[in-house]
């Protein structure tokens, strides 16, 4: 997770701002650290973009205000806003994995929490396609579980296209989707025939009732969401996709107040300005009193 990118949320705020505000366990780090990384990852963006682009997208340290939040995982993270005002869950975060902006609230967290299962997504936007070359498919299997029987039936002996579409997921995510370059949404997904998805089905419940092949797929899910796809008769592309977001983002549970980046330098207290002014006063009429007295003893 970048510190620097604070893009404001676009979509559905998540309520009444600062609704979050809590005691956070734990301590903030020390203010020297935290500036100390927030000036790395500006030298990473410098690298990064053109001079021109640096007024937009690099906030600078002296307008970051730290907080610590707190996810519902448990975890505790600092993060910045632009200024004391603005809430951490006012802003959005990146999925640093396809460099989306996660929904309002939620936020990447970095903890490792062991294995969970991808669960599956339906596609709500196909958002925009890069089209991608690829030489012909290499002679031995792409992948080391295969073998060279499987590997022959799918290799591509020409060089090929793959669009490579940016979807957006019921669950609020991104992710990456392929479909072949001809292919558009409004097309909708290709179907197989009838006999192809006899053909299917049989291969698949052949694998699943196997001796010795019980642990695949891995995860019931998986299972779950073949079966689906051979209700719909395979179609291509998959209407939704099993989103690995949806087991890092957390949600923002509660947040607490550290304190500018760069800590703010205080103006003088109005009551030693006034000090200051008496004894200018007092001065000023001791020097009078003097003149007064040098013109009477004159
Ligand atoms: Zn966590
Ligand atoms: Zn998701």
């Amino acid at each position: 997770m970048s510190a620097t990118s604070t893009a404001p949320v676009s979509e559905d705020q998540t309520g009444e701002p600062g609704r979050l505000l809590t005691r956070v366990p734990g301590r903030a780090r020390p203010q020297n650290k935290a500036l100390r990384e927030f000036e790395k990852s500006v030298a990473e963006l410098r690298e990064r973009y053109k001079p021109m682009f640096w007024p937009l997208l690099i906030p600078e340290a002296k307008d970051m205000f730290r907080w610590r939040v707190q996810l519902e995982c448990g975890c505790t993270h600092e993060v910045y806003t632009h200024g004391e005002d603005k809430y951490p869950d006012d802003r959005s975060y990146l999925d640093p994995v396809t460099e989306s902006r996660l929904p309002a609230g939620e936020y990447w967290c970095p903890t490792d929490h062991g294995p969970t299962a991808k669960p599956y997504r339906d596609i709500l936007e196909w958002v925009d396609r890069k089209v991608v070359d690829f030489p012909p498919d290499p002679e031995e299997p792409d992948y080391d579980w295969m073998d060279a029987e499987d590997w022959a039936k799918i290799r591509k002996l020409d060089p090929h296209t793959s669009a490579f579409w940016k979807v957006k997921l019921s669950c609020g995510h991104h992710d990456q989707v392929c479909s072949d370059v001809d292919w558009k949404p409004e097309d909708g997904p290709k179907l197989v025939s009838e006999e192809r998805i006899a053909e299917i089905r049989r291969e698949f419940e052949e694998i699943w009732t196997a001796e010795g092949r019980t642990g695949w797929p891995h995860e019931s899910p998986e299972r779950d969401h073949i079966r689906k796809m051979i209700e719909l008769r395979w179609p291509r592309p998959e209407p939704g996709r099993d989103c690995y977001a949806c087991t890092r983002a957390r949600r923002i549970t509660g947040y607490q107040r550290i304190g500018w980046l760069v800590p703010k330098t205080k103006p003088a207290p109005a009551s030693s300005a006034n000090l200051d002014r008496k004894k200018v006063e007092a001065r000023l009429a001791a020097a009078e009193a003097e003149v007064r007295k040098l013109r009477t003893t004159r």
